[in-house]
């Protein structure tokens, strides 16, 4: 049970020190585990969770307070007091998960069944052992009556994967902050990464990218399809789309990307650790962004507001040339962009005034990556390499987006942790992977 353990240290005073005995531990954080994984919380379904997280944390005389902008979607929040000393922490996770098909999984994807070392389940990885983490830590902070100097509170929200009705974080924020204010929170979007059976990397999410997608749409004129026309809607497009998906928008560090970049050099191979190296430096960027834009797509696109063609529409007859084509382009912009100006210089590269740029609604507010010079962070690092001596701390910046960025758009310095898994785990069992599953040591 490493994640509360690393949330015990950040709340107790300096000096002070858990007792916990953590193999007595295993099979209570186990239980707690396993009962969420089993029950199914895909969207709408969530206020059974709140129910079994209440009565749990009711048993052990924490307090709950329920709010539900829709009854079935229901989100809790629990507090622990501390002397006020220091402004809160916010310990979140979210109740819902993605869908399932049944037939892709070998067993039951709500029976949370321990096989080959694993628990298999959807949310076994995305969200509950965060939300267990959180639980326990609650618990056992009361249990052993831990003298915290700030408040610690928890909250398990709805609609994190789904979120179209807002009835999860951005109910929060809006109707009910004050319950959920504070100077730090830990939730999803980070985790360490295992090689050889040892912990190489920790991943603290402190950043991620903003979602700004648009629609291209052209115009022309419509026709008969035996007669070609240049002011044809889909060439246009065509053209528009194949300039953007080429363009290579300009790179940009920030202080995450920099270390990032910096500390993987430090655990690479030379030929990987000399390309990274040059990323840091403008005069040899230019050559190893071209070998990560082949190579390591990932990377790439950590370096930039990146643009990617993911639909079209367009036509309704073999033989009718349409008066109108679109195509949609999802646009992930780093924190600090200004998405007017950005617009403005795509427009200079499609350089079409048939081809009009239109924002699709915001999804996500703008927000500021996550300050690595505080004492959540430093403690972050001492704790991981206290646990595993030697290994990185990587601050990372998500190329998707995450309920942090409702979060850090309040002012929170939010950051992201999470399980121990293999690569192979991640790419093939991990979140809303067919299967989902997690080593059972990771909880
Ligand atoms: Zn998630």
């Amino acid at each position: 049970m490493k994640r509360a353990w690393i949330l015990l240290v950040l709340a107790l005073p300096a000096g002070a020190q858990s007792g916990i005995d953590w193999d007595h531990q295993k099979t209570e954080i186990l239980k707690y585990y396993r009962d969420l994984v089993q029950i199914d919380t895909r969207a709408g379904n969530e206020t059974k969770a709140v129910e079994y997280l209440r009565r749990v944390l009711e048993g052990d005389g924490i307090p709950t307070k329920t709010f539900a902008q829709d009854p079935a979607r229901a989100n809790l929040v629990a507090r622990l007091k501390g002397n006020g000393s220091k402004r809160p922490l916010l310990i979140l996770a979210h109740t819902d998960v993605v869908g399932v098909q049944p037939e892709k999984w070998p067993l039951d994807p709500f029976g949370a069944i321990i096989k080959d070392g694993y628990v298999w389940g959807r949310g076994s990885v995305d969200d509950k052992p965060v939300l267990a983490a959180n639980l326990m830590t609650m618990l056992l902070l009361k249990r052993n009556h831990v003298a915290l100097d700030r408040d610690v509170i928890f909250l398990a929200e709805s609609g994190e994967e789904a979120d179209t009705t807002g009835v999860g974080i951005n109910y929060m924020v809006s109707q009910h902050y004050g319950e959920i204010d504070a100077e730090y929170s830990l939730t999803e979007g980070g985790g360490a990464t295992v090689e050889d059976g040892k912990v190489v990397t920790m991943n603290i999410g402190t950043a991620e990218k903003v979602p700004a997608r648009v629609r291209l749409v052209a115009t022309g004129t419509s026709g008969h399809g035996s007669v070609p026309r240049m002011d044809n809607a889909l060439i246009h497009l065509g053209a528009a789309v194949d300039k953007v998906g080429r363009w290579q928008t300009p790179m940009r560090l920030n202080d995450t990307t920099r270390t990032y970049f910096e500390k993987l050099a430090t655990i690479s191979t030379p030929e990987k650790a000399a390309r990274y190296n040059a990323l840091l430096n403008p005069q040899t960027a230019e050559e190893a962004q071209r070998y990560l834009r082949e190579h390591e797509q990932q990377a790439y696109s950590m370096l930039r507001t990146s643009v990617v063609p993911t639909m079209l529409k367009a036509g309704v007859g073999a033989n009718v040339i349409p008066s109108e084509a679109e195509a949609t382009l999802d646009i992930r912009a780093l924190p600090d962009e200004n998405i007017a100006s950005f617009y403005a210089e795509m427009a200079k590269i499609i350089d079409d005034p048939e081809v009009a740029i239109v924002p699709l609604p915001a999804t996500r507010p703008p927000s500021p990556a996550t300050r690595l010079d505080t004492e959540m962070y430093r403690v972050l690092e001492r704790v991981s390499q206290q646990m595993y001596p030697g290994v990185t701390v990587l601050p990372s910046m998500s190329t998707g987006a995450s309920d942090k960025a409702q979060l850090r758009a309040k002012g929170q310095q939010s950051y992201g942790i999470g399980t121990a898994g293999t690569r192979d785990d991640s790419l093939n069992y991990g979140a809303h992977s067919d299967v989902e599953r997690l080593a059972e040591p990771s909880i």
